[in-house]
Formats: structure tokens, sequence, C-alpha cells
């Protein structure tokens, strides 16, 4: 048995904000643009959005202060700012971090009595303002999941998932990725990797979602190294945009497992980008599902050779100062993740603590 659902519209070209100008006017008169501080106005994408909306009359706020690994806190000190406005939609522009941080913020200016803990209650509401999904980075795959991964006080990373939260519609541009630095191509790059890689072995896996993670793994494999070589090689910017969001379809069905919970803590404790800190541990997953799923690790090596070549080919190389009392919470944190449930291989408190140590530096 399985089933296939994945509502957003997408829309995928160069110039896609002003080609598509038409789909926002069936959003409504005033909008919300939830971007981070400084990148959409480099790469263009704000500037495309801003001047379409003015061209169609449609009245808008500019919230441009999300940041990496959008916290609980960030989310609060937004929606106060915003309370006392009516808007119709929301657009978020960028990478991961503020298209989460839009889904987010689209629910709760919905529903005024929600607190931020609230939306991981998904009994608790049933609306969302629309959004409108516009991402510069290639990796995330947020543009078409039903996912929002927010830092909660206590410093770990926790994604909510609710059907509401799909944006309506999605507008790729591939040309918008263009201003990604090397270490962001690679970041991004082996986020969207680590999705379909997790999302093709995981318990969740579909018919479906098997066709989209070959595809993009295939994608991935011949045009992140092009794209890490030549910044300016447009076509592999826009494989990599397909295979991101090929990559999101995936998760949509199966959810990510292993690698991305293990990696979240080093992110939000230890500052390493969300993309790098996952593929650090890509290879405990692909090893773990080698009994139950010979055939799709036979397929992966096919498609890559050895995975973990090809992530360290990218020049990813982790070492970290790592306290005792800090791998004990993150192993103690692990086990108890949902993610875990849909992980192949069997895990234990002293295989998780072990993979940390793998990359211990003291
Ligand atoms: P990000 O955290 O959104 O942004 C990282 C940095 O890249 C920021 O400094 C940003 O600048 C910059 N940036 C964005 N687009 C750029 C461009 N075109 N050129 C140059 N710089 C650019 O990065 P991300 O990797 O896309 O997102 C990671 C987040 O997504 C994490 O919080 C992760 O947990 C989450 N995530 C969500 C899902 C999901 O399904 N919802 C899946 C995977 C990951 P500004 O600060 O100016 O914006
Ligand atoms: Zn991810």
């Amino acid at each position: 048995m399985w089933q296939y659902f994945m509502p957003t519209k997408i829309f995928f070209s160069q110039k896609v904000v002003e080609k598509n100008k038409e789909v926002f006017k069936n959003f409504g008169k005033m909008a919300l643009i939830v971007t981070g501080r400084t990148s959409s106005r480099i790469n263009g994408s704000l500037n495309d959005i801003e001047s379409v909306l003015r061209s169609l009359s449609i009245e808008f706020y500019t919230y441009d202060k999300i940041e990496e690994n959008p916290t609980f806190e960030q989310i609060r000190q937004a929606v106060k700012e915003l309370e006392s406005y009516s808007f119709d939609f929301v657009i978020g522009v960028g990478g991961g971090s503020p298209l989460d941080s839009a889904k987010a913020i689209a629910v709760l200016l919905k529903n005024r009595s929600l607190s931020v803990e609230d939306l991981y209650d998904v009994s608790k509401y049933t609306s969302s303002l629309p959004i409108i999904a516009i991402p510069t980075t290639s990796g995330t795959g947020s543009e078409v999941t039903q996912y929002s991964v927010l830092t909660d006080d206590t410093g770990f990373k926790r994604g909510f998932a609710h059907d509401l939260i799909f944006p309506t519609v999605a507008l790729i541009d591939p040309l918008y990725t263009m201003s990604m630095s090397v270490s962001l191509t690679r970041s991004t790059g082996l986020d969207a990797l680590c999705h379909a890689v997790e999302g093709f072995l995981s318990k969740r896996a579909t018919p479906i979602s098997d066709l989209y993670a070959v595809e993009s793994m295939r994608l991935i494999k011949q045009n992140l190294p092009r794209a890490l070589e030549d910044q300016k090689d447009f076509e592999a910017r826009a494989a990599m945009s397909f295979a991101s969001c090929l990559a999101g379809m995936v998760i949509s069905q199966t959810s990510t497992t292993l690698a991305h919970v293990l990696g979240y803590p080093l992110s939000t404790f230890k500052g390493i980008r969300h993309g790098d800190a996952t593929a650090a541990f890509l290879d405990v997953v692909v090893q773990a599902a080698q009994d139950e799923v010979p055939h799709k690790v036979d397929k992966i090596r096919e498609i890559f050779g050895d995975i973990r070549k090809f992530i360290e080919a990218a020049d990813l190389e982790i070492k970290l100062q790592m306290s005792d009392e800090e791998l004990e919470k993150w192993t103690r944190r692990v086990l108890t993740a949902k993610h875990m449930q849909w992980t192949r291989g069997t895990f234990d408190e002293s295989t998780i603590r072990r993979i940390y140590e793998r990359m211990r530096a003291n």
C-alpha cells in the first residue's frame, strides 16, 4: 500500500517571477514577504517580486530579519512586529530558513491565539495564510514540503509537519542560485543529496518517491561537482535546482532519517551548515541499510561508487571540539527522535555515541 500527496503547483524557469506574475493576482491585495537580511537583494529575487507586486497594485510588507537556523524566539519577534497588519498571503523568498519561517508565520498570523510551541500539535489548527515559496538556494526542497524546521528554546532543531504549510505555489528560478558561494553550493547540494538518499532508504519510501530519488541522485552526481568547479555554470545550477526540488518531493513522502537528526546539533551548537552537518553522517545511513534493502544500496553504489568518497571530494571534513556532556546530550536526543522509526538498521546508545566520536577533534 502506498499513497502520494504533494499539492504544490510548481513553476520552473528563468525569470519565473516575471513570466508568471498572473499567479500572484489570485492571492489577494496585501502580501507579506519573508526573507533574510541580504542575499535576496543581491540575487535579484526580492526586486523581481516587489516589482511584480507593484505592477499588480498588490500592497506588501517586506520582513527581512530571518537568520540561518531560525529560532522560536525569532518567529515570536516576527509575529509581534507583523500582527497589526492584515495579510492575505505570505511569500517566502531565500534559502530554507526564510521559507520555513514563512510557513510558521503564515500559520501564526492566521491563528492569533497560537504560540510557536502549538505549531507542533497539528490538532490545534486547521488554517493558514496561503504560501508562495521562492527558493534561492538549491538544497532544502522546502518549496515543496509540508515541513518547517525551527530551533527551540533549548537550542535543538525541531521540525513540524502539516499539510497546510505545503506552499500553494513554488516559483523556482535557478538564476537566483547563481550568487551562491562555493561553500553554500556545497552545503545546499549535499543537503539535497541527503534528502534523496535518506528518502530512498527510508522505511516510508514509495514507488513514486523512489523514482524521484534516483533521478535526483543521478542529477546531483553529474552536476554538483560541475557547480562547485564553475559557479557560473548555469546548466549545472539549473540541474541542482531541479534535483533539490525532486529531493524535496521525496522527503515530503518519506521524511528524513538518522543523518538529519545526527546533524542538527552540529548546526545549532557548532555553527556547521545544515547540509554539511547532515552529509557527514550519510554513509552511516547507507551502510546500515545494507542488510534490509541491498538492491537499493547497490543502486546508490551504481550511481556514486563510494558515496563517502563523493562527499569527501566536495571538500567536506568535519572535526569538532565536543565535551562529554554534549556527546551525552546529543546522543540521548537522537535516540528519542521520531526519525529513528523510519531509519533502517539498529542503533543503540553506544552506536550513536561512537558515530559522534568519529568526528571528535579533542
Ligand atoms: P539558509 O539557512 O536559508 O541560508 C544560508 C545562507 O545563505 C544565508 O546567509 C543566506 O543569506 C544565504 N543565501 C541564500 N540564498 C543565497 C544566494 N542565492 N546567494 C548567496 N547567498 C544566499 O540556507 P539553506 O541551506 O537553504 O536552509 C537551511 C535551513 O533549511 C535549515 O534551517 C534547515 O534545517 C532547513 N531545512 C528545511 C527543510 C524543509 O523541508 N523544510 C529541509 C531541509 C532543511 P541571507 O541571510 O541574506 O538570507
Ligand atoms: Zn535537510
